[in-house]
């Protein structure tokens, strides 16, 4: 039994494997989402991301493993038998049907009389702020609006966890901004477990509390996200996350050098062998020791710069010393392909 301290766990997935032919798609992957939390998977694409989140949704049948929501044992029945609601990349409205009649749709799956599956559809509606628009066919809504669409009619399931498969990507960037924080919050007041499923670094960590980081099949590190990027567990997972200063340190090491560990206008002066301007500033590369050291500039900062060189101190206690696991790991999980 948990604690009264701890959450109870929503969905614990154990040990999970799954192959198509000779792809390892996911290996021995094992993560719990608490109730209430949003977790985001966060990997490349083709990592088996989307394969973890089908098994969980009773769409594929996994090789091993188990999966159990709120401890009951889920891993073999179908999906209608689970209690999900689920966001897909294309959010598979129906185009024939009302938004009211496709918000519907999720409660009236689950057997919920239609009186009672309109008035959950209008809520949930009502949550994404799209009332009024209950009549309008999808065909006649913004890119947003389907997306708010798709993930109202998986709120009004009703259900204790939410499964979310790129929910945003289908967007425009400025779009996918926006929605990026109005998810978070609305996600918040289900109150409902989400797993979410993304590419990409800045979603993953604007829309969810903990964020588990996937590779070839695997789990590599999971944990909230500016932990992860503050003590990467290794060499890939700084790089994929988009740390711009890692070298090649001894022993099958690697070296992070993270952005507070360098002082600008300190220390030595080094000379600058590459300059590009960024929507920020600009962004120079200093010919450090440890290796060519890329920096961001503010403006302001871009004074510092004397004569091609660049005055910079890095504090040797903030680097960060991690095994360098770069290299070609995805080929092994197509081994004999
Ligand atoms: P992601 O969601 O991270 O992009 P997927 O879970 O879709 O990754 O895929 C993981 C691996 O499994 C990939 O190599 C992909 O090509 C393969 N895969 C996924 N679905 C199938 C399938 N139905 N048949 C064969 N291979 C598949």
């Amino acid at each position: 039994m948990s604690s009264p301290t701890t959450a109870p766990t929503a969905l614990s997935i154990q040990r999970l494997s799954k192959h198509y032919g000779r792809t390892v798609a996911v290996q021995d992957f094992s993560l719990d989402v608490a109730a209430g939390e949003t977790l985001a998977l966060l990997g490349p694409s083709g990592c088996g991301k989307s394969t973890v989140l089908r098994c969980v949704a009773g769409l594929e049948r996994p090789d091993s493993g188990q999966i159990m929501m709120e401890g009951r044992e889920m891993t073999g029945l179908p999906p209608e038998a689970r209690d999900i609601g689920m966001v897909f990349q294309d959010y598979a409205l129906f185009p024939h049907l009302s938004v009211l009649g496709n918000v519907a749709y999720g409660p009236r799956m689950r057997r919920a009389p239609r009186a009672e599956a309109e008035r959950r559809a209008r809520e949930a509606l009502a949550l994404v702020d799209l009332s009024g628009l209950e009549h309008r066919r999808p065909d006649q809504l913004s890119g947003g609006q389907q997306q708010r669409v798709a993930l109202a009619r998986a709120l009004a399931t009703g259900s204790g966890l939410l499964l979310l498969d790129e929910p945003l990507s289908n967007l425009d960037e400025k779009l996918r901004h926006e929605l990026r924080g109005e998810l978070k919050s609305l996600l918040a007041q289900t109150r409902s477990a989400a797993l979410l499923v993304t590419h990409d670094q800045r979603e993953a960590l604007a829309v969810a509390g903990r964020v588990g980081v996937m590779r070839a099949g695997q789990l590599v590190q999971v944990g909230p996200g500016p932990d992860l990027f503050a003590r990467p567990a290794t060499a890939w997972v700084a790089a994929f996350l988009g740390h711009a200063n890692i070298f090649k340190g001894p022993n099958g090491t690697a070296r992070v050098v993270p952005e507070q560990a360098v002082r600008l206008g300190a220390g030595d002066s080094y000379h600058i062998t590459a300059q590009v301007l960024t929507d920020s500033g600009s962004e120079v590369t200093v010919d450090h020791p440890l290796g060519p050291l890329r920096l961001h500039l503010s403006p302001r900062e871009h004074g510092l710069i004397k004569g091609g060189q660049l005055s910079v101190q890095v504090d040797e206690a903030g680097v960060l010393q991690v095994p360098d696991d770069r290299g070609p790991v995805e080929a092994q999980s197509r081994a004999g392909r």
